[in-house]
């Protein structure tokens, strides 16, 4: 039973069934025990992978968009260049050399990235120097700001109910013969589906968008979400985890697996419209990618190297834009403050 576990059993036993979203939050970000605070779990040897740490070209694609973003608003300076949820810092790192001929960005930019795990600030702190860190998106400057996201909206909890013959229950996590367990508990929240089956909301990410999107709004300003997941919102369990790059069960080794799910782009795109910004019609990555120019920014570096490291460039780049890999799967959406233009692919690709 791994640490976790047994404090989970102990809130169980005092307070009852654990909502799901609780659970999620624990497991995740214990202050000892969660997920992504005693552990990278990134790269060939952790748990899963990220599209930056597949392909340089990720970052740097991404720095472009930023940087054009930037041209278009009259180069505000100072600006906040955010990342949430950086991971290692390599797609910051990335976005920063690629935007480094960018007359005035790197003067102008001053670099905050939003994170809560103590081990992948460490690894923040070697590849993007000079950043200025938060643990929350509610520390950050009030400023014109240019914010990206890959793969943060997925790692933040989410509410499971469950509709059955017209009842709406929250799931939630007890301990039923000796194990834990996925229970139902009766709720008074509403369905908006209004049939029977599972659906989730994730208020933490509701927050975060109305956060961020309060931000933008008054002092200007674009926001990047990549992330798997769907377009419209729809009932259904998205929730998953991972370890040692296979699924398991989500009460498997709680504080030792990733548990992530899937983004629903409509509901996100409401938290931010309801702060009066403009959100453009989500693309797909694979979209996003070929309209940012991956073709060629693979070709060019292709060209100097050796067959062995161009084959595992062609093949991450690939594994980025391929419709049965990455491409199709994860979405892209901008959010602008009204003033903005629509940045490009958006309306486009
Ligand atoms: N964006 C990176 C890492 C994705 S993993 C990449 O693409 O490689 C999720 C990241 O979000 C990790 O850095 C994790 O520590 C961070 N994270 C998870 N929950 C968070 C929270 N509530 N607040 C801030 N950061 C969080």
């Amino acid at each position: 039973m791994t640490p976790l576990e047994v404090l989970l059993r102990q809130h169980i036993a005092a307070d009852g069934p654990m909502p799901l979203q609780r659970y999620m939050a624990l497991c995740l970000g214990h202050p000892q025990h969660g997920y992504y605070m005693t552990r990278d779990p990134l790269g060939v040897r952790g748990d899963f992978t990220t599209a930056p740490e597949i392909s340089q070209v990720f970052g740097e694609l991404i720095g472009i968009w930023v940087a054009q973003v930037w041209i278009d608003a009259g180069s505000p300076s100072p600006f906040s260049l955010v990342e949430l949820g950086p991971g290692r810092g390599t797609l910051m790192r990335d976005m920063l050399r690629a935007t480094r001929k960018v007359k005035g960005f790197a003067d102008a930019a001053r670099v905050h990235l939003v994170e809560t795990s103590p081990t992948l600030k460490a690894a923040q702190e070697l590849n993007v120097p000079g950043a200025h860190w938060h643990d929350s998106v509610a520390t950050l400057p009030t400023q014109f700001s240019i914010i990206v996201a890959n793969e943060f909206f997925d790692a933040l909890p989410l509410q499971q109910l469950e509709q059955q013959d017209g009842t709406v229950f929250e799931r939630c996590v007890d301990v039923v013969d000796g194990a834990l367990a996925l229970v139902r508990v009766a709720t008074i929240k509403a369905n908006p589906f209004g049939i029977d089956g599972i659906f989730e909301e994730s208020p933490a990410r509701a927050s975060t968008a109305l956060a961020l999107g309060h931000l933008l709004h008054d002092h200007g300003g674009a926001t990047l979400v990549i992330d798997y997941g769907h377009r419209k919102s729809a009932m259904g369990d998205t929730v998953q985890a991972m370890m040692d790059h296979a699924y398991c069960s989500i009460l498997t080794a709680p504080g030792e697996a990733d548990l992530t799910s899937h983004v629903d782009f409509e509901a996100l795109g409401l938290a931010f419209e309801t702060t009066h910004c403009r959100v453009h019609p989500v693309v797909t990555q694979g979209a996003f990618l070929s309209a940012m120019g991956v073709d060629l920014r693979a070709q060019v570096l292709a060209r100097d190297l050796a067959d062995d490291a161009r084959g595992t460039l062609l093949s991450g780049v690939k594994r980025l834009v391929d419709d049965a890999q990455m491409g199709q799967l994860f979405k892209v959406m901008a959010a602008t403050s009204p003033g903005l233009n629509v940045p490009y692919p958006f309306g486009v690709a």
